[in-house]
């Protein structure tokens, strides 16, 4: 046993520096490489990410994961190795069923039609990208009957993304969110809107990123484990706990966007940089559970960030980078960061309205890998179903169906988990509030410390441990509902919009 386990230490060694490779080079891709430089890139990872495949699916490591697997003294190994060598044992048959040259082919594909989406959006021209989405289409499909062959495609693809999630279970969380969202949309668009100009102005983009940086510190962020660049799109990109990267994109007439966004990305990182130091060099550290995920990163941006106490002991900072604030009321601010207003655009969109955009998103999935529709029919698809759920129709498709990369990719089923991270977060809120109190006085006391070391103790620290849907479970003691976070929203807004 002793020696099986060393070789299997080596060899899961072998495969995490490929990886760490390929995140080098999509790190690089996505921050900084030019746009000549681009195709030699995609070949580099292209060829890495054969190489790490190959070692992963070798008949050697199978036998291996097999016979460890078999061992009497498995059951005495600690749960986190017992939980690496399962993970490792299920990829290992799940891709073992995927052809290298179908394998190969895909992966190119995708950075094509990664480019080809950015060129599409640019010239808001989607017939540039549509039959590079019907090829991603086509291809995951394809991944899925491969990979697993037993599971219904779409529901395969939501459980790739936050394992233990099905269509069954989000028809009714997504439900519950449906039929109190829209109503309350309703209400709230009744209201006069306040004076938005004044959150106009010349920011310059140093000053934003000095901002971010001390918005980061403030939540927690490790910044001896991590750094912040800038890409298009925010996002967080970790190569274990001791090196979380965030992104952030600044515009320049406005400032409050991209607090919002690091304070998002910072959620994503502390998250990783929290996980218990034991667990280093175990699957527990690689957190593929996207709705947990996203359910840290909006704990953080929403349920803190837009919370006024959350600003109650920054705010006079704020005005020091930015003087403009100094003449705006903290309520004033307060009200503009919590606009609601149905718009095309996901991210920019409030966190009432949030939902609908993703409900959109998992009903034209659903659409396309239950129903069979195709990629050409899609951007119409698109608009009829903001209409019918935000009332509002995109007069071109970069303000449509090309506004997010994640199809591009071929990411089918990731959006869900968007949504599913605020349900879980009515839910963390809830328990937080019963065990730490209410959380408007601990922001206030600028004690944001205290709920970061909350969630570094219930959630953050057992990494991937247990599905989204466990930790739930297990921090909540309760199965998984919509209705805490619909309070949240309706006790928020009522007071806000003086409904
Ligand atoms: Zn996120």
């Amino acid at each position: 046993m002793k020696d099986k386990l060393e070789k299997f230490n080596e060899y899961r060694e072998k495969i995490s520096f490929h990886k760490h490779v390929i995140t080098q080079f999509q790190w690089d891709m996505q921050t900084q490489t030019p746009s000549k430089g681009f195709a030699d890139k995609v070949e580099a990872v292209t060829y890495f990410s054969s190489q790490a495949f190959q070692l992963q699916t070798s008949e050697e490591y199978g036998k291996l994961l097999k016979s460890l697997l078999k061992e009497k003294e498995f059951e005495e190994l600690d749960e986190a190795m017992q939980i690496t060598i399962k993970r490792e044992w299920k990829e290992y048959e799940e891709n073992k069923r995927v052809p290298k040259e179908f394998y190969e082919e895909m992966v190119r594909a995708s950075a094509h039609s990664q480019k080809a989406w950015e060129e599409a959006k640019q010239k808001k021209d989607y017939s540039i990208f549509c039959p590079h989405l019907q090829k991603m289409i086509d291809y995951r499909k394809q991944l899925m009957e491969y990979t697993r062959p037993d599971m219904e495609v779409y529901d395969a693809m939501l459980d790739a993304f936050e394992e233990g999630m099905d269509s069954e279970t989000i028809d009714r969380l997504f439900g519950e969110l449906k039929a109190g969202l829209v109503p309350l949309l309703q209400r709230i668009a009744k209201k006069t809107e306040p004076d938005r100009s004044i959150f106009r102005g010349e920011f310059p983009k140093h000053l934003q990123q000095e901002w971010s940086g001390f918005l980061l510190d403030y939540i927690g962020y490790d910044k001896e484990a991590g750094v912040m660049s800038e890409s298009e799109h925010p996002f967080t990109m970790g190569f274990g706990p001791k090196d979380v990267r965030v992104t952030n994109h600044y515009r320049k007439d406005e400032a409050i966007n991209a607090m919002f966004s690091i304070i998002h990305e910072g959620g994503h990182a502390i998250f990783e940089q929290g996980v218990d130091e034991q667990y280093e060099k175990t699957a527990l550290t690689e957190i593929n559970f996207l709705g947990l995920h996203e359910s840290q990163s909006r704990f953080y941006e929403n349920i803190l960030g837009r919370n006024i106490n959350f600003w109650r002991p920054i705010y006079i900072k704020l005005g020091e980078y930015f003087p403009q604030f100094q003449q705006i009321s903290l309520e004033d601010f307060y009200r503009e960061i919590n606009h609601v207003a149905p718009g095309l655009i996901r991210i920019d969109s409030d966190e009432v309205s949030y939902s609908l955009h993703i409900i959109l998103r998992y009903e034209i999935e659903k659409a396309i890998f239950r129903n069979g529709v195709e990629a050409k029919d899609l951007s119409k698809l698109w608009n009829d179903k903001m209409e019918e759920l935000l009332g509002i129709r995109p007069e071109n498709d970069t303000d449509g169906i090309l506004q997010d990369t994640h199809w591009s990719d071929g990411s089918f089923g990731y959006f869900p988990t968007y949504a599913l991270g605020n349900i879980f977060d009515g839910m963390f809120l809830e328990a937080l509030t019963e065990e730490l109190g209410d959380v408007d006085t601990l922001l206030a006391d600028g004690r944001i410390r205290d709920i970061t070391d909350w969630l570094h103790e219930k959630i953050h620290k057992y990494g991937s441990l247990r599905t989204g849907k466990e930790v739930v479970e297990h921090v909540c003691g309760k199965e998984i509902s919509a209705k805490p976070i619909l309070k949240y929203f309706e006790d928020k807004y009522t007071k806000l919009y003086d409904l």
